[in-house]
C-alpha cells in the first residue's frame, strides 16, 4: 500500500511519523507547497520574534529522518489535483499514484482587500519566512501596527513589545478574543495588553489603509489615524481547501470528514487545520486550527488508514504565551457563548485561576491561566456531568478528580 501526503506540515509530518511507527513498509511520499520540511507553528509568533528560538528549532524532525525512515518529503512542490476515479495526485505534469491519500494543506491568512491593494508595508503570519521578515521590524522605537486581536495579533503584540517596539491593535469587536472566551477572560486579555503598553483599540473598524512614504495610515472608524513603519494584518485563516474542492470532494469549512477523519471517498482522509470533523464527543462537525489537534489528526489518520476503525474524541486543546502570561485551554465552546455557567477558581485579575464553563449538566470547557499543574484535572473535568463540587470555587480542582467532588 503506498501513501501520498498533501501538505507538508505539521499534520503531515505526523502521519508519516505514525505510519512508520505502527509498522507501515510501503512507500510514504509527503508533497509540500513550502520550500522547507515541515515545521513547527507556534514559535513563530513567539520565541523566534523574541529571539529565543531559530528556525531550525522549529523543525518536525531532522532532515536525517526522513532517509532514515524512507520518508520521500518532497518540499517547495504544489499539488495541483487530485483525480479520485484513477487515485492519482498531480503535481504539475507528474502523476503520483495512491492507495491512501492524506489532505493536510492547512489553511491560508485573510487578507484585507484594502490593504492589500495599497502597496503599503503590509505582512501576514503564517510561514516561517512571514516570521523572519517581521523579526526584523521588531526593533526598539519601530512603530507597529495590527489589525485583528486574536491570538497571532495578541502573541505578536507582546514579542513586538518585548523588543521595544510601540504597538497598536485595531479590534472591531468589543473585547479581544471574545468569540473564543466570552467577555470575563477577554478583559483578562484586554487588560493585559494594555498594562504592557500596547494601544488597544477595540470597536475600531478598518475603513481604508494608505501608503505614506514608506509609512502605513490606516483609517479606522471610531479610532484616531494610525501611522505605523509596518501592518500586521491578522484576521484569521481559511482553510486551504480548494484541491479537495476541485476534486469533488465535499468541502464546507473545510473537508467535510466523518468521526474517523476519512472522507466519503474511501481511499482520502483529511486532517489537521483544513479538515472539518464530526467530533463523536462534541456532536457536531469542528474545525480546529490547533497545534495539537493537527498532531493528533495527523496520528490518528494514520491509523485509520492503516485499518483503525477507533473514532478520533480527543477534545480541542490549545495554549499561548503573552508576556509572563501561559494559558492552556481544553475543550469547546460553540461560539464562545455555547455555556450557562462559568467558575472561576483562583484570582483572574492577579492572572492565577483556572476557569471552567458550564452548559447544561455537563462541564463544557476548561483553561488556565499560570497554573501549569491544572491541565491534568482540566483534560479529567471537561466532559464530565457537573456536580456541586464542580460548582463549589472553594473545592480544589484536583479534588474534582480524585473522586472527592
Ligand atoms: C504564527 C502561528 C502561531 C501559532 N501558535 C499556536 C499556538 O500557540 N498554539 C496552538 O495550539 N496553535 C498555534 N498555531 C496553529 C498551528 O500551528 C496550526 O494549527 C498547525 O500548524 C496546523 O497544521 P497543519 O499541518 O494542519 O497545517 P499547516 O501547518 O498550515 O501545513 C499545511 C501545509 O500544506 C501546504 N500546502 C497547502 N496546499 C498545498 C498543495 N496544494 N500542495 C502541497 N502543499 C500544500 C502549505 O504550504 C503548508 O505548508 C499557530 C499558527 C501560526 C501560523
Amino acid at each position: 500500500m503506498n501513501v501520498v501526503v498533501i501538505g507538508g506540515g505539521l499534520a503531515a509530518a505526523n502521519a508519516a511519523a505514525e505510519l512508520r511507527e505502527q509498522g507501515h513498509g510501503g512507500d510514504i511520499v509527503v508533497v509540500g507547497g513550502e520550500p522547507r520540511l515541515p515545521y513547527e507553528r507556534p514559535p513563530l509568533s513567539k520565541g523566534l520574534l523574541l529571539g529565543s528560538a531559530e528556525p531550525e528549532d522549529a523543525l518536525v524532525h531532522p532532515r536525517e529522518w526522513y532517509d532514515e525512515h524512507q520518508v520521500d518529503v518532497r518540499v517547495g512542490t504544489l499539488a495541483t489535483g487530485i483525480d479520485l476515479d484513477r487515485r492519482r495526485v498531480r503535481l504539475g505534469s507528474e502523476e503520483l499514484p495512491y492507495d491512501r491519500l492524506l489532505i493536510a494543506t492547512g489553511a491560508t491568512p485573510r487578507h484585507l482587500p484594502p490593504a492589500d491593494a495599497s502597496g503599503a508595508p503590509v505582512l501576514h503570519l503564517r510561514t516561517l519566512d512571514d516570521a523572519i521578515a517581521l523579526r526584523e521590524q521588531l526593533t526598539e522605537g519601530a512603530r507597529i501596527a495590527i489589525i485583528g486581536a486574536g491570538w497571532i495579533g495578541l502573541e505578536v503584540a507582546s514579542a513586538a513589545r518585548q523588543r521595544g517596539a510601540s504597538v497598536t491593535v485595531l479590534e472591531s469587536a468589543p473585547l479581544p478574543l471574545q468569540r473564543v472566551l466570552g467577555d470575563q477572560l477577554a478583559t483578562v486579555f484586554a487588560d493585559l495588553h494594555r498594562e504592557h503598553g500596547v494601544d488597544l483599540r477595540l470597536g475600531a473598524q478598518v475603513s481604508g489603509v494608505e501608503h505614506d512614504h514608506g509609512k502605513v495610515v490606516l483609517h479606522a472608524e471610531g479610532s484616531d489615524p494610525v501611522v505605523a513603519d509596518l501592518l500586521l494584518v491578522a484576521v484569521g485563516v481559511s482553510p486551504t481547501d480548494e484541491l479537495a474542492a476541485r476534486a469533488g470532494l465535499a468541502v464546507d469549512n473545510g473537508i467535510l470528514v466523518d468521526a474517523r477523519l476519512r472522507t466519503p471517498d474511501p481511499h482520502v482522509f483529511a486532517a489537521g487545520d483544513v479538515a472539518n470533523h464530526d467530533h463523536p464527543v462534541l456532536g457536531t462537525h469542528v474545525r480546529v486550527e490547533h497545534w495539537d489537534t493537527a498532531i493528533q489528526h495527523g496520528r490518528h489518520a494514520a491509523r485509520v488508514m492503516l485499518g483503525s476503525d477507533e473514532p478520533y474524541t480527543r477534545l480541542p486543546y490549545f495554549f499561548t504565551d503573552q508576556y509572563d502570561l501561559g494559558m492552556e485551554y481544553v475543550g469547546h465552546v460553540a461560539g464562545g457563548t455555547g455555556y450557562d455557567d462559568l467558575v472561576v477558581r483562583g484570582d483572574l485579575a492577579a492572572r492565577q485561576a483556572s476557569v471552567l464553563w458550564l452548559r447544561e449538566d455537563r462541564v463544557v470547557a476548561g483553561l488556565h491561566l499560570n497554573d501549569w499543574d491544572a491541565i491534568g484535572p482540566l483534560r479529567a473535568v471537561v466532559g464530565q456531568p457537573v456536580t456541586d463540587a464542580v460548582r463549589d470555587p472553594s473545592v480544589p480542582l484536583a479534588d474534582l478528580v480524585d473522586g472527592e467532588g
